[in-house]
């Protein structure tokens, strides 16, 4: 999958100094690159009967949507505060600065489905991390978690893994 690393554009120093922004609306423009991406993730999940899928806000949604219609499954969002209309649960997770909040939808899940949550990259692993609790305290089963990139170097894939999460990525970055 190198060749979709050619197609990401990189913006350093945004959203702020030291940050080697991936930008994956380079990506998503391009009608093959964006089957692409949506075949190959649900490639890894399509035998697994998947109930739901779980993008997370904001860039998530992007991918988890038509993901979901092709594995024949539901979309749930993960938002940050403030944005779900009806009631739901939170969980609180560690940024390099300070701390987030994500939120779900109390009947966004029900007891004992198959989920799997999708996000643009994975860092550090703590969003995806804080949704792995969301989808649990719900009952739901974390079968997976996707996404387009993974950081290793920064250990989040790791973290996910030895919690006994599945993790798939599409392209893997060295260093910043
Ligand atoms: P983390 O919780 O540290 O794994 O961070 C993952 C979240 O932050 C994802 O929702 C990404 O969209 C975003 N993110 C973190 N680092 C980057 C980066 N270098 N380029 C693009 N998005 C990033």
């Amino acid at each position: 999958m190198d060749n979709l690393k050619n197609k990401i554009r990189e913006v350093q120093d945004w959203p702020k100094k030291g940050i080697n922004f991936k930008d994956i609306t380079t990506l998503l423009q391009d009608k093959d690159t964006f089957k692409k991406i949506v075949d190959s993730l649900a490639e890894f999940f399509k035998d697994e009967k998947i109930d739901k899928v779980v993008g997370i806000d904001a860039r998530g949604f992007l991918i988890a949507s038509p993901l979901a219609y092709k594995l024949n499954a539901g979309l749930v969002i993960v938002r940050k505060p403030g944005k779900l209309p009806f009631s739901t649960i939170q969980q609180e997770y560690t940024l390099e600065y300070g701390k987030d909040v994500l939120q779900m939808h109390t009947d966004a899940i029900s007891r004992g489905e198959k989920v799997i949550l999708i996000d643009d990259l994975i860092a550090t692993g703590g969003t995806a991390m804080a949704t792995c609790n969301l989808i649990e305290k719900l009952g739901g089963k974390v079968a997976g978690v996707g996404c387009i990139i993974d950081l290793p170097f920064l250990s989040g894939s790791k973290k996910l893994k030895d919690k006994g999460y599945e993790v798939k990525s599409l392209i893997s970055y060295d260093s910043e």
